[in-house]
């Protein structure tokens, strides 16, 4: 029996993705070889990772003027990256959790850092809103959406100056204009695929620009050069990206899917709001679609609640280790379904208690 999965990520993936991507592990598109024993070089490979690109691209919106990457080293080697390749002077940081936190981090090992907003003071409840953007900054940084404690920009800064963010736990869950983003990097293991490698969507006209060498396993226009194989590629990672990306695209794209992620999130947080035993944690007006971390409001009813889920095959529903409570994320290819079980769960948990 399959298990609701609610994990943070690793996470779900479409159920389809997984049967296509265990027959390509025995017998890759009828070539009588593995996709696993397959070369990168090879005519199969190099037509997998040609039509992830083009289909990154297709779904997001984006020209030619923007390149598609697949690296190595999850979403937090982007936050060496992005200050390795753009950095020069001071770059701006937005911090509305851990992992922007960490990606301001690094940054500042290469130079100036100005963090323009902060909601670390509330306990990152909710998304800064009233901030000014410098102009004499070489990029803007944001976290699209914060994982760990279920926050979400619904409206994306308006800069002139470079905009780059990390979309891991949100990239292609909604209809947003993806060319207001210089650069975008998300770790596949939410929406796109297995945990390790990272897509990365960048605007050619930024690059570049700074002075210091970057060495070159991390130099965005090296990777394009190579067209993402200057070492070899995490080759069964981006063939799982493309059928979750085919999988979008047959499910009508962006438009659709922040449409069916819109009436996950709602079902989820108006059972959380009706119901009198648990709480929200994030402020309303920026909680995530993606992320929706809630707690118990009486600790003693725990063990019970935690017996109820896990009897109704739900997985991964605890809250991080940061924040504790409990954490249902709710990705692309979580069926709501799947999703009105947890829901029943907390009806259920309510009649009893
Ligand atoms: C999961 C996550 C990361 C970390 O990704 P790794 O692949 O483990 O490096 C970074 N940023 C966000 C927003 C995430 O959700």
């Amino acid at each position: 029996m399959k298990k609701h999965n609610f994990s943070a990520g690793p996470s779900i993936l479409p159920q389809a993705v997984f049967e296509k991507a265990s027959k390509a592990v025995l017998n890759f598109e009828d070539s009588g070889l593995s996709i696993l024993e397959i070369s990168h070089r090879s005519k199969e490979f190099l037509n997998v990772i040609e039509k992830a690109r083009a289909l990154a691209l297709e779904i997001a919106g984006l020209n030619d003027s923007y390149e598609v990457l697949f690296l190595h080293g999850g979403a937090s080697t982007q936050f060496l990256s992005v200050p390795y390749n753009l950095l020069e002077k001071k770059a701006a940081y937005i911090d509305t959790g851990t992992w922007s936190n960490k990606a301001l981090k690094e940054a500042q090992l290469f130079g100036n850092i100005e963090i323009i907003a902060s909601s670390k003071a509330d306990g990152y409840k909710y998304i800064p809103k009233n901030f000014s953007i410098p102009s004499d900054t070489d990029y803007l940084h944001i976290t699209t959406n914060n994982t760990i404690y279920g926050t979400q920009f619904h409206h994306i800064p308006e800069t002139n100056i470079p905009l780059v963010a990390d979309m891991s736990s949100d990239i292609f869950s909604r209809d947003i204009d993806y060319s207001k983003f210089s650069l975008i990097y998300a770790g596949s293991q939410k929406n796109l695929g297995t945990s390790g490698s990272t897509m990365v969507l960048v605007k050619k006209a930024i690059l570049g620009k700074v002075s210091r060498k970057i060495p070159s396993i991390l130099d965005y226009q090296n990777q394009i050069k190579n067209e993402s194989m200057f070492n070899t590629p995490t080759t069964f990672s981006i063939y799982v990206n493309l059928l979750v990306l085919q999988w979008i695209q047959e499910k009508g794209g962006v438009k659709a899917l922040e449409k069916l992620n819109k009436d996950k999130a709602e079902l989820l947080y108006n059972e959380i709001d009706r119901n009198p035993l648990v709480e929200g944690y994030a402020a309303k007006e920026d909680r995530s679609l993606m992320n929706v971390s809630f707690f118990l409001k009486d600790q003693t009813i725990q063990q019970k609640f935690d017996t109820l889920w896990q009897n109704a095959d739900i997985s991964g529903l605890k809250g991080h280790r940061n924040l504790g409570g409990y954490r249902a994320s709710i990705y692309n290819a979580m069926p709501i379904e799947s999703v009105q079980v947890l829901v029943d769960v907390l009806k259920e948990l309510e009649k009893k208690y």
